[in-house]
């Protein structure tokens, strides 16, 4: 078991006052607090190890070298992944998308080669497809859901084609909180001779990854979901995909030699990564994973499930509830709407009583239109949030919509 109120500690802005009332963060799908182990190492990082990293002869670049370095292997470690020139460092799942679209997608795919996404896509894992349909003249597929807004995976299956290069899917929707069967997903795409980029912005903070067992050929995620700092974030790849893609961004750091006939591109990890990195988000970064470490995925995934159910139980009993994200395995996300009340009413009239939800729609506009809403009230949940915090949450929307009866 977990000690929630000892992890509380760790995080001072769960003490602060919202309209003098305590502060109910529910708003984790968008972004986590940073426990003070993260913030004092990105402090530390400032005090005692600035300097630019790589090339550097002197003492303290070696010193920032090595931290950055050190945290590119903690990454590695964290999702299983064979070596950690696999691990490259971007601004975030959106920049780790828009990589693989630009490198692979412009370099591999051709006119008429199809695309395979879901209807429960962030707008970073459609948009970047539709620019290089708009490009190149490749066609996308979507994947429709059941009416629990899980997957159909018989449809699924229907959609490869021998056209079909690639398979691009959340491992957990941020609106739904579905889990997808992204092993078995990925395996169906394999079968047909597709690559697959698994969008684990949702996916990482909540379950245990292991990309060598999931045979992911991309797996992207964000650090500012999983406790770290924002700005940045991983694309996973595997080694020899990775080789073939050509460069995403040209400058520093990604070259071996230039002259102004030629440039030899560096080697991985570093073609991918042009100009100088977060080398002190990548070290907080680490120190996120080994905070989520040392309490255990596992339990936390546990409590969140517990706190998910709960919630999920009270809400049901409030009349006119519609709960969106209805999956066998769902992580924790619950979105919903109360007949009469619209979203954001109910999210401000929510955030005056201390509560931090989200509502709108959540970066999923297409899934908005196929489950025939504008939007949703989302409530996330995340290791530091308690059942006590659940019953403030619940009692809120009551007096809500009280106001509206
Ligand atoms: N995909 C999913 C499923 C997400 O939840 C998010 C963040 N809302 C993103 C992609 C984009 O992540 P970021 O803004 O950190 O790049």
């Amino acid at each position: 078991m977990i000690d929630i109120e000892k992890i509380r500690e760790d995080f001072p802005i769960l003490s602060e006052k919202v309209y003098n009332k305590d502060l109910v963060y529910l708003d984790n799908g968008a972004t986590t607090q940073k426990p003070k182990q993260v913030v004092d190492k990105i402090v530390a990082g400032y005090y005692n190890t600035n300097a630019n990293i790589h090339r550097g002869v002197h003492f303290l670049s070696q010193r920032a070298t090595e931290a950055h370095e050190a945290a590119r292997e903690t990454v590695r470690e964290f999702i299983n992944a064979n070596e950690s020139k696999e691990i490259i460092f971007t601004r975030g799942t959106t920049e780790a998308i828009n990589l693989v679209v630009s490198s692979y997608g412009e370099h591999y795919l051709q006119a008429g080669d199809e695309v395979i996404i879901t209807e429960m896509e962030h707008h970073a894992n459609i948009v970047p497809w539709q620019m290089l349909r708009e490009k190149k003249g490749i066609v996308i597929k979507v994947v429709p859901m059941n009416d629990k807004q899980e997957l159909d995976m018989e449809a699924y299956k229907q959609l490869f084609s021998p056209k079909t290069k690639f398979a691009s899917f959340a491992h957990v929707s941020n609106v739904l909180g579905t889990i997808n069967p992204i092993k078995e997903m990925i395996q169906i795409a394999h079968e047909h001779g597709a690559k697959v980029l698994v969008d684990g912005a949702q996916g990482v903070p909540h379950l245990k990854v292991d990309v060598k067992d999931l045979d992911a050929d991309f797996y992207v995620f964000s650090a500012h979901k999983i406790y770290g700092p924002t700005g940045i974030g991983i694309l996973y790849g595997k080694e020899e995909i990775l080789d073939l893609m050509p460069p995403y961004q040209g400058g520093g750091e990604m070259i071996a030699t230039v002259t102004f006939d030629k440039t030899v591109y560096n080697e991985l990890p570093y073609k991918f990564e042009a100009g100088t990195p977060d080398y002190i988000g990548s070290t907080a970064f680490a120190e996120a994973l080994n905070y989520v470490k040392t309490i255990g995925l596992e339990n936390i995934e546990a409590h969140e499930v517990e706190l998910l159910k709960y919630a999920t139980e009270k809400l049901k009993e409030i009349d006119g509830v519609v709960i969106y994200g209805n999956a066998e395995h769902k992580s924790a996300v619950l979105s919903f709407n109360v007949e009469g009340i619209h979203h954001y009413d109910m999210g401000m009239l929510l955030d005056k009583q201390g509560i931090a939800v989200r509502t709108g729609h959540h970066c999923a506009q297409p899934l908005m239109e196929v489950l025939g809403i504008e939007g949703t009230v989302r409530a996330t949940f995340a290791v530091y949030n308690t059942k006590e915090e659940v019953d403030k949450f619940i009692e809120a929307v009551k007096k809500v919509v009280t106001m509206f009866r």
